[in-house]
């Protein structure tokens, strides 16, 4: 396993390219730009075994006077030698010789028992590059089946109290199935295309391979869940909805701890492997694989507000009034803010609404969705400044949970502030920089309403500076963003994990175990979709691999 890259890739008889810098006019066929993408590399068309968008996106600078699609294409052709030109393409970094494409299933030993704890994105993928491989594969998921989840998330949603195993965090397709299901996070990893082509035959829009701004959305992800599922249990994975994992039975061995069974609220699950993918928000699953020796450390999380506009101020703040923009649809953005304390946009949400990421009763947490037509007229995204264990001790906690610590006090004085009933304190852009309690009505996207609040007093000092740096500096490059039309809400706690099962340099190996693989953003190894469903994957690949120590991890 590993990357396949220069030398090695001319074994293989291919070689693999990434052209980057490609111009494509609004109108022009994308067949043209994989044509000059095979020229670049000095390869016939008809002799390309494989060609793609790696990413496509507009460039809108001059605000809409010269609008167009940059390009890069990944190419897989044969392997040869180098021509001048290409040469002269390397150097000048246009051209990159990239991995070639692996695929999910890796040569193991048939039969070896395999329990994976998650169906999100990580778990699904271990799942599937499991099965894939020969394992016989047993998912425990402690929400329920897609179809069954989204009740109870409604019942929330019209008052009910919060269900601990089904909502915007747990249950089928994890985290990610109640997003926008942006696909940014690229990781240029061997994986990606074959995780890609999975998607889309679980019914993801194709262009998803390649648009920059690649997105799912809410709808289509739950139309996906069953499909994939199908597909699984086709490969003989056995799904076990509303199970939660509580323990693990261990034995010493010579090369280390062996987990022989997972305990689980239905009976005990025995094993050979087991790979978790429990997310970023498995607190109580924490507590108990760090009763049972599992090492955990603190990790720097995220840590901020929901910013909301109208859709309308982002789109004319991004491609200006060119009625070509109407062509465009709604406009995103991504942007950084280098002050004195940095923060950032994150997971945005064009045209679409807030929701309550709540898995906790009395704790208050927001995040995004969109469906996949991006058809409201709100547009969101998280403002947040990453904290680290320095940060986050300064503000009173400490250990290896100091950050679910600092995430929980938040969450419960939002929810305080917001009178109880989810309704989530609020204030207007403007009056965070003034440092103002907003009056009037405070239209948002969000389900359970917007409360007037000091926002800008209930988060630490840290927070508030790092947000209200960002604002004026994306007031600069969106007019308005830091106006009367921007709103706040809070609080964004759960953008990312703040804790870290480390493994064993090198491999996919919990420090210690023999045959236990934490993977996934619960295990501080991903951070999206995409990332989650690529180091799932390994993780599964290097527990059927049966060599459990010998498989390399990427990161190692
Ligand atoms: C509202 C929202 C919007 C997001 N939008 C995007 C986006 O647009 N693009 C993007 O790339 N990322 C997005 N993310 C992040 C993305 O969803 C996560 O990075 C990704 O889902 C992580 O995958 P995972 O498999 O590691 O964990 P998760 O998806 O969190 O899955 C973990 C699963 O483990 C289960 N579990 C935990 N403990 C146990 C236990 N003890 N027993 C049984 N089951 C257990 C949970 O129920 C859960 O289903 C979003 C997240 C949220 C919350």
């Amino acid at each position: 396993m590993g990357m396949a890259s220069g030398a090695e890739q001319g074994e293989r008889g291919w070689a693999a390219w990434r052209v980057s810098g490609l111009r494509q006019e609004l109108q022009e066929p994308d067949r043209e730009v994989f044509a000059k993408a095979a020229k670049a590399v000095g390869a016939h068309p008809a002799a390309v075994k494989s060609q793609r968008f790696a990413r496509r996106s507009i460039d809108a600078r001059g605000r809409g006077r010269d609008l167009h699609f940059v390009c890069q294409v990944d190419l897989v052709v044969p392997a040869g030698p180098t021509p001048p030109r290409l040469r002269r393409l390397i150097r000048s970094g246009k051209v990159l010789s990239t991995p070639v494409p692996e695929s999910l299933e890796v040569r193991g030993q048939a039969g070896r028992r395999l329990v994976v704890v998650g169906a999100g994105p990580g778990g699904l993928f271990a799942a599937l590059a499991g099965a894939l491989s020969g394992a016989e594969v047993t998912l425990v998921e402690r929400g329920e089946a897609i179809e069954h989840r989204g009740r109870k998330v409604v019942a929330f949603h019209r008052g009910g109290a919060p269900d601990p195993d089904n909502n915007l965090l747990f249950g089928d397709g994890g985290a990610g199935t109640y997003s926008d299901g942006k696909l940014y996070t690229r990781v240029s990893d061997p994986l990606e295309t074959a995780v890609i082509d999975e998607l889309v035959r679980a019914g993801a829009p194709a262009d998803i391979a390649f648009d920059a701004r690649a997105h799912i959305g809410t709808d289509v992800l739950h139309r996906m869940l069953p499909r994939l599922r199908a597909r699984l249990e086709d490969l003989g994975v056995r799904f076990q909805y509303g199970v939660r994992a509580t323990g693990m039975a261990c034995r010493d061995g010579a090369d280390g701890r062996r987990v022989r069974a997972l305990l689980t609220d239905g009976g005990e699950l025995e094993l050979d492997a087991l790979v978790l993918c429990i997310g970023h928000s498995a607190r109580d699953t924490w507590d108990w694989l760090a009763a049972g020796g599992v090492a955990m450390e603190a990790k720097p999380f995220q840590v901020g507000v929901r910013v909301e506009h109208p859709q309308e101020l982002i789109t004319r703040g991004r491609y200006g009034p060119d009625p070509l923009a109407g062509v465009l649809g709604p406009a995103s953005y991504n942007l950084q803010s280098r002050g004195e304390v940095p923060a950032h946009s994150f997971c945005m949400c064009p045209g679409g609404r807030i929701v309550a990421s709540v898995s906790e009763a009395g704790g208050l947490c927001t995040n995004g969705m969109s469906n996949s037509r991006h058809s409201s007229r709100w547009a969101n995204a998280a403002l947040v400044t990453t904290l680290d264990p320095a940060a986050v001790g300064a503000l009173g906690h400490t250990g290896p949970m100091a950050g679910v610590g600092l995430q929980r006090e938040l969450e419960r004085r939002f929810f305080d502030a917001g009178g109880g009933t989810y309704a989530a304190p609020a204030q207007r852009a403007s009056d965070f920089l003034r440092g103002e309690r907003s009056s009037g009505d405070l239209r948002t996207s969000y389900g359970f309403g917007a409360s007037p609040a000091r926002v800008d007093q209930l988060l630490p000092e840290r927070v508030r500076d790092a947000i209200a740096g960002a604002l004026s500096r994306f007031d600069r490059a969106i007019p308005g963003f830091a106006g009367e039309d921007g709103l706040l809400v809070g609080i964004e706690t759960r953008s990312s994990g703040p804790v870290r099962l480390p493994r064993d340099r090198g491999s996919f190996q919990a420090q210690g175990f023999a045959n236990l693989f934490p993977a996934g953003e619960g295990a501080g190894y991903a951070g999206g979709i995409m990332s989650a469903a690529i180091d799932g994957a390994r993780a599964a690949r290097a527990a059927v691999a049966g060599a459990d120590r010998s498989e390399t991890s990427p990161e190692g």
